[in-house]
This record gives C-alpha cells, sequence and structure tokens, in this order.
C-alpha cells in the first residue's frame, strides 16, 4: 500500500517525493510506503484548512453533524477492513481492532456529531442592570498529533470534537502506524466532506510534527505521546501562547486491597496489565498487593500470564500480539534487563518470542516482576509494554504513598469491597482517572486526562468542545 497527503480535498505525493518503509510488526515485513512529507505540505494543509474554516464554521450545528455522522456511518461500514488494517499496521490482535479500536473511532466521530447539538451557551443574568451571554466560537486551526498504540482510535478522539465545535483540522498520524488513518481520508473522499476541513499529512515528528506545531497560523494543538514530546512542544508552544492539550505518559498503578472480589480482579488485572501488549497508556504497570493476600496473588497471577497465547495478530485465538516495532522491542527488553540488575526477579517471561510463521516479528513475552522497590527505574519509567511489576503493602497509607510515588499521573484501579476505602482511596491517588472494581471503562461524556507529568487538560465530553472554543462573553445593558 502507498500511502498518499490527503490535502484540500485531494490525495496528494509529498512535495519532496520521499516515502518511509512502512513494517508490519507481525513478521517484520515492509508492506507498505508512507510519505515522509515536510514543512512545504504542512503549509499547504494549513492554508487548505484556513481557507475552509469560514465555511464550515459558518455551517450549523446540525450541519456540521451530519456531515460526520456520514463518516461514522461509512467507519462502520468498513469496520473489518479498518481492524485488518490497524492489526496489520499495528501488531495488535484483530480481535482487539475489531472489538474496540474501530467501534471507538465510529463512536468519536458519532458521540460528538451528537454533543455538539446539545452544547448550549451560558447566559449570566444581572436582573434590573443588564445580562450576559457567552459565545463560544471555533478557534481555526487545529493541530492534531496521535501516537501509534490505539492509531485510529486516539486520532478521531481529537479530530472530532475539534471538527464538531466548528475548526478545521490538520492532522499527523504516527509515521509507525499510518494505515488506518490514510483509510480514514479515503472515507472522507467517498462520503464527500468538505474539502480542507480535515487535512491528513503523514510523515515523522521532525518532519511534520513540528513544523505544524511551530506554525503561527495553528492556535491550537491538541498531542497525545510521550512526555518528553509534550515537554518539546510546550516549549514551541508557550511563546506564541498557543492553546494546547496534552495527552502524555502513565505510570499507572493498580492498587490490590485482601478484601476485593478475588477472581474479578484476577481477570480484569491480566488485562489491565497486558491488553494491547501492555501499550496502553491506561495500562495498570504497578501493581501493589496488599500483603496478607501477596503470594495467592502472585502464583495466580503468573500462573494466568504463562497461559497467555502470545503469537500473530491475525489470529483469532492470539491474546497478545507483536508490539509496534523493533526499536520498541528492544526498549522494552532492555528494561527487562535494567529491572533484573536492579535486582528484580522475573516471575515470568523476560524474552523476545519468536512464533512459528512469524519469527521476524517483534513479540515479548508477558513479563511479572517481583522484588523492586519504588525508586528504581524500572517502577518510576514508563516502559509501554507488556512488563508489570508486583510490590506488597501492609496499610491503606503505604499503599497510596507507593501509588502516588512517581512523577506520573494518568490512571489508577482500585480494588477493594469496602466502600469507604474505595471512595477514600480513589480521592487521595493523584492522577486523573480512577476506577473502582474494573479497568478502562469508558464513558465518553467524562473528563479524560492525566496530572503532573501525564499531562495538562482534558479530553472527552463537553471539555473537549470547550477546549476546541474561545468563549467570549458579551454584556448588554439594561439600564436606562
Ligand atoms: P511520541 O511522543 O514519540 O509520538 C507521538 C506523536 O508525536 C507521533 O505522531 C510522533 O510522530 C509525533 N512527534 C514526535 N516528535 C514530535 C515533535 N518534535 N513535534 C511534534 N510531533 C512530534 O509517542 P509515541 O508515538 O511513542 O506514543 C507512546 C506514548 O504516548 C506513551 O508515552 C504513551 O503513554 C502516550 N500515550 C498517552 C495517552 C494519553 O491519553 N495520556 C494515550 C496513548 C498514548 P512519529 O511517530 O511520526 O515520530
Amino acid at each position: 500500500m502507498r500511502i498518499q497527503n490527503y490535502i484540500d480535498g485531494q490525495f496528494a505525493a509529498p512535495a519532496n517525493g520521499a516515502y518511509l518503509p512502512n513494517v508490519a510488526p507481525a513478521t517484520g515485513e515492509v508492506y507498505g510506503e508512507i510519505p515522509d512529507s515536510g514543512a512545504e505540505d504542512v503549509a499547504r494543509a494549513i492554508a487548505a484548512a484556513q481557507k475552509a474554516f469560514p465555511l464550515w464554521s459558518n455551517l450549523t450545528a446540525a450541519e456540521r453533524s451530519a456531515h460526520m455522522l456520514r463518516v461514522s456511518q461509512r467507519i462502520e461500514e468498513r469496520l473489518d477492513e479498518l481492524a485488518a488494517a490497524e492489526s496489520k499496521d499495528n501488531g495488535k490482535p484483530v480481535k482487539l481492532a475489531t472489538r474496540v479500536d474501530i467501534p471507538r473511532a465510529r463512536d468519536n466521530f458519532a458521540f460528538y456529531a451528537t454533543a455538539i447539538l446539545h452544547d448550549a451557551s451560558e447566559s449570566h443574568d444581572m436582573g434590573a442592570q443588564g445580562f450576559n451571554y457567552t459565545l463560544r466560537r471555533p478557534i481555526g486551526v487545529v493541530a492534531c498529533i496521535s501516537p501509534w498504540n490505539l492509531p485510529l482510535y486516539l486520532f478521531t478522539w481529537k479530530i472530532a470534537p475539534a471538527l464538531a465545535a466548528g475548526n478545521t483540522v490538520v492532522a499527523k498520524p504516527s509515521e509507525v502506524t499510518p494505515a488506518t488513518a490514510y483509510l480514514l481520508s479515503e472515507i472522507l473522499d467517498e462520503v464527500g466532506f468538505p474539502a480542507g476541513v480535515l487535512n491528513i499529512v503523514h510523515g515523522t515528528g521532525p518532519n511534520v510534527g513540528e513544523p505544524l506545531v511551530s506554525h503561527p497560523e495553528v492556535p491550537v494543538i491538541s498531542f497525545t505521546g510521550g512526555t518528553a514530546t509534550g515537554a518539546r512542544i510546550s516549549s514551541i508552544a508557550a511563546p506564541m501562547f498557543k492553546k494546547l492539550s496534552l495527552e502524555l505518559g502513565g505510570k499507572n498503578p493498580n492498587v490490590i486491597f485482601a478484601d476485593c472480589d478475588f477472581d474479578k480482579m484476577l481477570r480484569t488485572t491480566l488485562q489491565s496489565s497486558f491488553a494491547n501488549q501492555g501499550q496502553i497508556c491506561l495500562c495498570g504497570s504497578r501493581i501493589l498487593v496488599e500483603r496478607p493476600l501477596y503470594d495467592r496473588f502472585v502464583a495466580a497471577f503468573v500462573e494466568k500470564v504463562k497461559a497467555l497465547k502470545v503469537g500473530r495478530p491475525d489470529d483469532p485465538a492470539t491474546q497478545v500480539g507483536a508490539v509496534v516495532s523493533k526499536d520498541h522491542q528492544a526498549k522494552i527488553l532492555h528494561y527487562i534487563q535494567l529491572a533484573q540488575e536492579e535486582g528484580g526477579t522475573v516471575e515470568c517471561g523476560g524474552q523476545a518470542l519468536y512464533p512459528e510463521g512469524a519469527e521476524g516479528g517483534f513479540y515479548v513475552a508477558p513479563t511479572v516482576i517481583t522484588g523492586l522497590n519504588m525508586g528504581c527505574r524500572t517502577n518510576q519509567e514508563e516502559i509501554f509494554g507488556p512488563v508489570v511489576t508486583i510490590q506488597a503493602f501492609d496499610s491503606e497509607a503505604e499503599a497510596l504513598a507507593l501509588a502516588n510515588a512517581t512523577k506520573y499521573g494518568l490512571a489508577a484501579t482500585v480494588w477493594t469491597e469496602n466502600l469507604k476505602r474505595a471512595h477514600r482511596v480513589a480521592a487521595h491517588i493523584h492522577s486523573g482517572i480512577v476506577w473502582v472494581n474494573n479497568w478502562l471503562v469508558r464513558d465518553l461524556r467524562t473528563p479524560f486526562g492525566g496530572v503532573k507529568a501525564s499531562g495538562v487538560g482534558r479530553e472527552g465530553g463537553f471539555e473537549a468542545l470547550r477546549f476546541f472554543t474561545e468563549p467570549k462573553n458579551i454584556y448588554i445593558d439594561l439600564g436606562e
């Protein structure tokens, strides 16, 4: 597949004519090419988005909604094809892409297409003196930059509210996983989406991402990715006073009290540790277990982890697929080595795997490590792979201290049947999201995002529509 940019409603080769190889993580084979675009392509896309802005922003909410619902509908019609493409491009089990990634991309468009119909502006009454009303206006050209772990899911999670609010968009998917963003541009074309409203430019962070976030005509940036990249983007955006939303890394605690529903906790912890090969920003990579349950938990968990089926993503029986790239595989294996140097014990996993028929692919055995303290690098740095650590705690206070002992604060999971403790712990964990007795249950109306080094701002529901609009207060005097 030779991917093209999508600018001003047209498929376009990169101005420099250069392409990068696109690799299938399942086999390590190059199976396509993606544009190695540069500043010239970015500038063209921004110009197209600027040109389209007056028309798109002046449509009624119902008209924008209708355009977006057609995209959602077409994603549904092409769901299996999109899921197969996502799985091939990213290495994730096709079952996961079919059940989670692509349905969520469809829902992102549908959710914001309908949310905008319910978005009322506020008024503030001052009695006989007068009143205020607050208009929320679209801002202009928005930059949307997304990572490779949930490619179409996260790409559309920022694009949809930006468009619904009346902005036009220049979007850059990760160069590692461009396929479904390209298929989305085909869908835009098929449904006759207005030209220039959503432009998609493929290429690397330095060559496409940086010119995009640096451009003076892009006042808003919505970014999901690593904390270091987020810091780099902030340093570019801050002196230009750009509006910035950053969804960054995590090192999420999974806090398990001895009184939990053991079977449900065990099943769910397997998911929260290894779903998508552990490459979900919300995965719980630090498992904290109350001491009376510790030995039982470690034994039962390790047994279940060993039984996970690691294999080709296109095999419907696969539970854990390939990690996204050779570099990423090397990074994960490096951390497993480091964990051992730091005194950790590998309870299971710990090495690369070479499934039959996919020997060139990038697989890592699901890995469980015990015996580390919270201060070590393995417990402080985001690995973003199928690797978890387990530590015991003796009291609620210690559990909280351990849970809060990293620079990150994205999500946490708490397992207990004690209602008061559940509320107390949830309230005191430093994170943007806490699940009690479950994981990854998402309601798109809720605020989504992290604290500390996990990000700035919130996505989801009306939070996102507020972010992608500029409030303007107007006072009307009623006095004589
Ligand atoms: P990166 O930060 O490396 O990349 C994210 C995106 O930014 C990619 O599209 C990348 O392009 C682009 N980019 C890279 N450098 C620049 C730059 N200088 N200027 C502008 N754009 C740039 O993250 P990963 O793709 O490795 O994704 C994994 C990270 O994402 C993890 O840290 C994970 O925790 C985080 N994440 C956070 C989520 C959240 O909601 N908080 C959700 C999902 C993931 P390219 O890939 O082409 O280099």
